[in-house]
């Protein structure tokens, strides 16, 4: 199906028929949805979105427009939001010297500075470019061999920038108005772009394509757009769809739901392990027994299974590719303590970095003190908290109050070994304040609001 990389849900002339524009674009089979965020408002405006729609992906980013009152903390900012596990990308950025809304030194400053921050947390770029290319093209040859990887979205350039750019690994995306009828020229730029290097977008609300040209333009016009890539590629619209799918996935590491179990998954600059979907809590708000699925990976696992420590390993290679090595995923981690430990093992003597999210229930899931085992082995510890209160959080979890107690043990123990970080999902019943004071204060580790898992 369809992926938009490119649309802004966040103009107010979305705001009376949102939903409806969400069930036009999967009726359309559009989705998912990126919402590149041009503001530190907008931004958190399109995480707002992420949050509240599945289909839908976040990038966060100062457009040029928007960046007369650049200053450096802005980048502080824009990090912090980075860290939202729906935030795919920083953008957009870049330049653009056709309205001049912004001065140049600035625009420049910003886009350099906000790219510096895309390597910083290994996240692509989207890049908006008009008419500016020679500063555009400049910047970006700076960064050759640095790893940046990144999108330029409506692009508009020559068919020699669009050859040095693909042969660079990045992608470009033509919006609506490839479909009009006089850009004969920026179709002969698409025709030269291999598929591999294509991706779709709306730019929503704007660009609508033919037929709709004048009206505010929505994700379910996408197809209009593959179909005239598939026409000027001699491809079947649904080879389009696939090829560009696969390319949003590789760019942004979203993907269709996939029917395949996953036994590690990338997110960020983290390796994620599914060590089973087994777990000794039944949490209200947990999926672990629905669909199970992050970012279109499927984490549900049946014990038959539930791979040994050799296949993970297989599957992790080199650890020190990566920031951390996370337990994880929809399941209690400490249920295969044993296999834990090994991949953990290997990871600490192939130069990688190990984290846990637990319950926090090991010790008495292990029926002994697993905490001293950790010696080495696992570099942080994560543990849900959930609630300070011991009958709420048995309400909660759905577990014995006296389980509170042993998470608390549980923590103040690790701490011996391994730095903990104690956090509560966002939920409005718990009192994030007192949470803060209670983790910081009496049981003396770190503390953490996370969103989802
Ligand atoms: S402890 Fe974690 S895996 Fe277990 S039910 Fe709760 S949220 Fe799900
Ligand atoms: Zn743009
Ligand atoms: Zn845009």
């Amino acid at each position: 199906m369809f992926i938009d990389t490119h649309a802004h849900l966040f103009f107010s002339n979305f705001d009376s028929d949102l939903e409806q524009v969400i069930e036009n674009a999967l009726n359309a089979g559009v989705t998912k949805i990126i919402v590149p965020g041009t503001s530190i408002e907008t931004s958190n405006q399109s995480i707002s979105l992420a949050d509240k729609f599945e289909c839908i992906y976040s990038t966060v980013g100062i457009h040029p427009h928007d960046t007369a009152a650049w200053t450096p903390d802005l980048i502080y900012e824009l990090e912090k939001l980075t860290k939202h596990p729906k935030v795919v990308g920083v953008g957009e950025i870049g330049l653009d010297y056709y309205y001049d809304f912004s001065p140049k030194e600035k625009q420049i400053a910003a886009f350099k500075e906000q790219i510096a921050l895309a390597l910083e947390k290994d996240l692509p770029v989207i890049i908006h470019n008009r008419d500016a290319n020679e500063d555009v093209m400049e910047i970006i040859a700076d960064y050759d061999g640095r790893g940046l990887r990144g999108q330029f979205h409506c692009f508009a350039g020559s068919i020699k920038d669009a050859g040095y750019l693909a042969e660079k690994g990045y992608y470009i995306s033509f919006p609506g108005n490839v479909t009009f009828v006089k850009a004969e020229n920026l179709r002969n730029v698409l025709k030269s772009v291999n598929i591999k290097n294509l991706l779709l977008e709306t730019d929503s609300p704007f660009m609508t394509p033919v037929p709709h040209r004048g009206k505010r333009n929505e994700p379910a016009y996408l197809p209009l757009i593959a179909e005239k890539i598939a026409e000027v590629h001699n491809l079947s619209i649904e080879e389009v769809a696939k090829a560009t799918s696969e390319n949003s996935y590789n760019l942004f590491g979203i993907r269709e739901k996939s029917d395949n179990l996953t036994y590690t998954y990338r997110i960020g600059n983290n390796l994620y392990i599914n060590v089973t979907n087994r777990c000794n809590a039944d949490c209200v708000f947990c999926d672990r027994k629905g669909e199970a699925v992050i970012r279109g990976y499927n984490l549900k696992m049946k014990k038959s299974e539930e791979p040994e420590a050799s296949e993970y390993i297989k599957e992790i290679g080199d650890p020190s590719k990566y920031d951390e090595i996370v337990f994880c995923g929809y399941g209690e981690p400490t249920i295969r303590w044993e296999v834990v430990k090994k991949i953990s093992r290997f990871v600490k003597n192939n130069g990688g970095r190990t984290r846990i999210n637990t319950d926090g229930h090991g010790s008495v899931i292990n029926k002994r003190d697993i905490t001293p085992e950790m010696k080495e082995l696992i570099d942080t510890v994560s543990i849900s908290l959930n609630s300070t209160d011991p009958k709420q959080y048995a309400k909660l979890m759905r577990v014995d109050p006296k389980m509170h107690a042993e998470m608390i043990d549980f923590a103040k123990r690790s701490k011996k070994y391994a730095e903990v970080v104690m956090s509560i999902v966002g939920l409005s019943e718990v009192d994030t304040q007192k949470a803060k004071k209670f983790v910081t204060e009496e049981v003396g580790v770190n503390f953490r609001q996370r969103e989802y898992f």
